[in-house]
């Protein structure tokens, strides 16, 4: 009988995941012999038999791999046939590239489950148990491979029971590295305020479930950092928990029992359905069916962020409460979240009445995850927990050079890539405050150590004064490495390219809050003709002075007033004297931001739709000043929401071509004539929501009109203004019915959380371009 022996080398996610077994089992069944081995860059088998029961192994190994894995490349080769008769699973190998991909947490799998509640099982309500197909991974990996030493689960030496399982192929917990028991793994632990402890085990759960009944908050351990808790339906609790945080408006995540309390609370759909049981399981948003719940939880809000118990810690909790509770990140508004207990104490002692702790230590912080369904598929806002740190689609036949994106400065996130792989980190936040500082620099530091990759590239952000493009100009120095600054929605514009791998020429609609543009004024309401290797700022809005700067960002009627200063000059006409935006200023502070815009001083000129979008916020008295970024867009969305149905038509709006100096025509849309128009309708008494409504379809109808003018027949709809479901599915059937084929960001946030992506991207032509030069 002739023999036949190959060696295959498998990467992408292939560690963590049952892989192992999986190869095992299957091998025995076909009868062949040989081994497997975990390598710093994905596994390596060699396996040995007749050449028929080779080729079903290969047949049958895509379609019957275990669920969560994901093979990237698959090299195999013929070597010559030793004679092993019997396969096995061979030791780690430590040396070699550190290529390996690494999963993300996953949430607990039905069986872990069903052994977390079954009174005989030797895992009956322990806390931490999990299994090969869910559990924590990027949250306790310190270093490839994916092996227990290399996690922090180093510390808990497995018992006789758990090692029994973890050694054999067949148990679900062969090689699952975090496995542990009540015997051998972690334990809870209830802290008073001031680090007491009160008590430990089961009686430590007891003591929080306590606590949350009687109205307290408690700052819980999680997964990938501290989650404050209160009952959600008690609104002294809820309140307390925003004055101590210091959030006083934007809405708070809750945790629901289950899936029938979800369909209880609000409308949820297969879609969403399937995305809350997943096992990223993020946080998502729902349309409100009641009120029954605190009204402070999400104030002036019809929808509910939504989340279900994703650990078996999460859902000892639930089962016992049988109750809604606010889950919002262990953090003060605006800092990063806490991932140590000791820390968690310094930083969260004046916010939480008791701590509910454990002794397994969180390896990096990774918050939970923000999606939607938005047009049939999800559309994630943050990208964290469930989805960090697995690569994002890179445009196929592209090698991109070994590199460090660091984003833009809010909502921060970072790309490390080489070749074909491109790995964007969870969300770090707006990098404002020393906390966000140092947590951008332990995530760049991890990702470089994790993939081991050593930049020839460094590439940020055009502004020059964004704390990320320091740090970047730093880093090339230290590397001696090149710096390349790529502008903002050049940047959105290649993040929603890459990912729905569209062809160049196209146009990209970048609508955002603020982006650093070429000709230094501040850009966000943009059209760019995108080719191969640049773009060309085809078409802006009229630009408008935002009064104050910085301070205009957070106060709509700012940006008002800057639109009706440039509408109208000194001299507004005398019906506009009842406007909202102006009483909503002192006669003092009129006078004085007056003379600021006669001079011209700190106003600089804004082509931002987001700012629009407060402008006429204001203008409708919906909101004056924010307490959180997005507030008044989020409110104009709300409102339209309510139109009578039916409201579809839209403003009048002016365009003009101007010439610039490099004798390129720009088409520059002008709002003046959108806002007079609902300037008169709302003094007629038209509704706010009609008005609102007939906003968006302006905005929609003005994408159309460039779109033609452009006429390049794929549309990239991009930017941070793309959250708003109402004018993305507006856009998108505007487009679609006239033939144009629109695209949108939806694995990768559509907001600033997607710019180290395009940044990266943006690296590659670079490079390219440059090599040839
Ligand atoms: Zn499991
Ligand atoms: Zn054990
Ligand atoms: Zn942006």
């Amino acid at each position: 009988m002739t023999r036949q022996r190959l060696r295959l080398t498998l990467s992408g996610v292939v560690q963590g995941v049952g892989f192992r077994p999986f190869i095992y089992r299957l091998a025995r069944s076909l009868a062949l012999g040989g081994w497997i081995v975990n390598a710093p860059h994905g596994v390596i088998v060699e396996i040995e038999g007749a050449p028929e029961a080779l080729q079903a192994f290969l047949a049958r190994l895509p379609d019957e791999k275990p669920a969560h894995a994901l093979i990237t490349a698959l090299d195999q080769r013929e070597i010559p046939p030793c004679g092993e008769l019997t396969f096995e699973i061979r030791h780690s190998q430590l040396e070699g590239e550190k290529t390996a991909l690494i999963l993300p947490d996953l949430a607990t799998c039905a069986d872990c489950l069903r052994e977390l509640f079954d009174p005989s099982d030797r895992r009956y309500r322990y806390p931490f148990i999990n299994c090969t197909h869910c559990g924590p991974r990027y949250s306790v990996i310190l270093s490839l491979p994916y092996d227990r030493p290399n996690t922090t689960m180093r510390a808990f030496a497995l018992c006789p029971a758990c090692r029994a399982e973890y050694d054999d192929p067949l148990d679900r917990r062969f090689h699952a590295q975090p496995t542990a028991c009540p015997h051998c793994g972690p334990q809870l632990a209830a802290w008073s305020a001031r680090g007491k402890v009160l008590a430990e085990r089961e009686e430590a759960l007891q003591l929080a479930e306590k606590a949350l009944r009687d109205g307290q908050i408690v700052a819980l351990k999680g997964l990938g950092g501290f989650q404050l808790l209160c009952d959600a339906r008690n609104a002294e609790s809820v309140r307390a928990l925003r004055l101590r945080k210091q959030r006083p408006e934007k809405p708070f995540a809750v945790m629901l029992p289950d899936l029938e309390t979800a369909q209880q609370l609000c409308f949820v759909d297969e879609q969403e359905a399937a995305l809350l049981t997943s096992a990223a399981a993020p946080i998502v948003l729902l349309k409100r069916r009641t009120t029954e719940l605190a009204e402070t939880v999400a104030p002036h809000n019809p929808y509910l962020g939504v989340m279900l118990p994703y650990t078996p810690l999460h859902h000892l909790l639930m089962r016992d409460l049988g109750f809604p509770i606010v889950a919002t990140s262990g953090n003060l508004s605006g800092e990063p979240i806490c991932i140590d207990e000791f820390e968690a104490l310094a930083r969260l002692g004046r916010i939480a009445d008791i701590f509910l702790v454990h002794n397994r230590p969180i390896a990096r912080a990774v918050d939970d995850s923000v999606a939607c369904i938005a047009l049939g598929k999800p559309l994630l806002l943050r990208r964290a927990r469930g989805y960090a740190p697995l690569p994002v689609p890179v445009p196929s036949g592209t090698s991109l050079p070994p590199l460090i994106a660091v984003g833009a400065h809010q909502k921060n996130t970072l790309a490390i890539a080489e070749a074909e792989r491109l790995i964007l980190s969870q969300h770090i936040g707006d990098l404002e405050n020393a906390e966000s500082e140092r947590a951008f620099s332990q995530t760049l530091r991890d990702l470089a150590h994790m993939h081991a990759v050593q930049p020839r590239l460094i590439v940020c952000d055009a502004h020059p004064d964004y704390l990320s493009t320091r740090h970047a100009e730093q880093l090339a120095i230290e590397q001696a490495v090149p710096l390349l600054r790529v502008q903002h929605h050049h940047a959105h514009a290649l993040a929603c390219m890459a990912e729905n791998a569209i062809r160049p020429p196209f146009l990209a609609v970048v609508w955002d809050g603020t982006g650093y543009g070429t000709d230094g004024t501040i850009w966000g309401g943009e059209f760019l003709q995108v080719t191969a290797q640049a773009f060309k700022r085809i078409g802006t809005w009229r630009a408008f002075p935002l009064i104050g700067g910085e301070a205009a960002a957070r106060e709509p009627r700012r940006s008002a007033l800057g639109a009706l200063w440039q509408m109208y000059g000194c001299a507004l006409p005398e019906w506009l004297s009842d406007l909202p935006t102006l009483r909503a200023f002192s006669a003092a502070e009129l006078s004085i931001l007056r003379q600021a815009l006669q001079r011209g001083l700190n106003a600089p000129y804004t082509s931002s739709v987001g700012r629009l979008f407060d402008a006429v916020a204001s203008l409708l008295d919906l909101n004056q000043r924010m307490s959180f970024e997005g507030q008044a867009a989020m409110r104009l969305e709300f409102a339209a929401l309510e139109a009578a149905p039916n409201t579809d038509e839209s403003y009048p709006f002016e365009v003009t071509t101007i010439t610039t100096v490099n004798g390129e025509s720009v088409r520059i849309i002008d709002y003046a004539q959108v806002f007079e128009a609902i300037m008169r309708e709302w003094r007629q008494g038209v509704s706010v929501a009609d008005i609102a409504r007939r906003f968006h379809q302006t905005l929609c109808a003005v994408i159309l009109a460039q779109a033609r003018a452009a006429a390049l027949e794929r549309v990239a709809l991009c930017g941070g203004c793309f959250q708003n479901r109402l004018l993305l599915a507006g856009a998108v059937a505007a487009l679609r019915r006239a033939d144009f084929v629109p695209f949108w960001s939806a694995q990768v946030p559509p907001n600033d959380g997607g710019i180290a992506y395009g940044q990266a991207i943006a690296a590659r032509r670079a490079f390219d371009h440059k090599e040839q030069a």
